[in-house]
Parts: structure tokens; sequence; C-alpha cells
């Protein structure tokens, strides 16, 4: 049997990773202001590299997932939009507005975040089929981000995964701290993940030999 095959038996239930690469230990639990709705297809939920389950599972009290197609059970956004704070729709559509520091200073908080996640399509889908989303402004990363996110090919070369984009806006409506912190779990998710797919367990055994 192949390392990688084997590494399919050896989960972590929580990170999903394989247990020697396990990057539970990194994800420590952080407290903000802002509220952020994450809008999750429910057959992304299920796969391995679906970054938005790690920023609930990072951000436990304010960070919540919203799942939709599932069958027999019709998405509503009736719970997103009870939440509290100024709704923020994050997607660069044709009306949404730069986040910067002006935007703060014209729209101030306490911010609700509400982040589709999927594919470009998908996420433009959530948007449109939903009526109720049309009054909520939609706001926009400033350009020239680079992704960090390997484990997908990006269909733009502007597209950051939903853990990114969450972090950068929470990074200019809370702080740059935000941001580093949930950041720094990112890239120890990547490159654990990338490992544990390519079988090389090097890095652990050179970690058990210390
Ligand atoms: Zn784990």
């Amino acid at each position: 049997m192949s390392q990688r095959r084997a590494s399919h038996h050896n989960r972590c239930p929580n990170c999903r990773i394989n247990q020697f690469f396990c990057v539970c230990e990194f994800l420590n639990p952080l407290k903000i202001k802002t509220q952020v709705s994450l809008i999750v297809h429910v057959s992304e939920l299920k796969l391995t590299s679906n970054t938005a389950q790690f920023v609930e599972k990072l951000i436990p009290s304010e960070a919540k997932i919203y799942i939709r197609g599932r069958v027999n059970d019709h998405f509503s956004p009736d719970p997103i939009l009870e939440r509290s704070g100024r709704p923020l729709f994050l997607f660069p559509d044709e009306n949404s507005i730069e986040l910067n520091d002006s935007f703060k200073t014209n729209f101030p908080g306490p911010y609700h975040l509400i982040v589709p996640d999927g594919n470009w399509n998908q996420a433009k889908q959530v948007k449109k089929r939903e009526a109720k989303f049309d009054t909520i402004q939609s706001v926009k990363l400033p350009p020239n981000l680079i992704a960090e996110y390997k484990l997908r090919k990006a269909p733009r070369p502007d597209w950051v995964s939903t853990f990114e984009a969450t972090a950068y806006a929470l990074g200019i409506l809370e702080g740059k701290n935000v941001e580093d912190h949930m950041m720094t779990f990112f890239r120890k998710w990547v490159s654990s993940t990338l490992a544990a797919r390519s079988g090389d367990f090097s890095s652990v055994i050179k970690k058990e030999n210390l």
C-alpha cells in the first residue's frame, strides 16, 4: 500500500488531514466584533479542501456556516438576515464597494460579513437567487491580492479561497492582527495538506527524531 493511500485511513476527524500532519493544535480560537455568515453548498462541505470549515473552527463564537443545496431542505436567507451588524455581502459584483479605510468611515461598524463559498459562478448565483440579499451592500477586496491557496486551481488569477477572502476582509474591518492570526493557521494548513498529499513524511520523521 502506498503512503498516499495509507494516509486516507488515518485522517484526523477534526481537520481531516492525515493524523501525522494534523493542524488542530494551531486552531487557536479568536474572538472578534464582526459576525461572519458563510454560505456553503452541501457538496462543497464534504470536501477536505473546503476552507470555510476552518473559518468556523477558528472563530467559533462569531462565524457560522449556513448550508445550501440540501435535498428536501430549502435554503432560507432569514436566519442570516436576522444576525446583528451592518450586513456586507463579500462578492465583487458591479455594485460592490472596495473595503478600505474610507469604506469604514462612510459605513461604520459593527459589521456582519456574509461570504458565499464555492467557485466564482456558484458564489455569483447565491446573491442572484435570493431576492432578500438584493438590498445588502456588496463589498470587494482591494486588488492585487495574491492567492496562497494552492490546493485547487483558481478560475481567475485574482480568485482567493473563502478562508483567505474572509481573513483579508476581517483584516480591513477588524485589524491586521485578525488577518495575521488567521493566515498563520492557513499557511500551516496548506503546507500540511500538501505534505500529506505528497506522502512526504520526512518532516514528520525529522520532528520525531528531535
Ligand atoms: Zn486535526
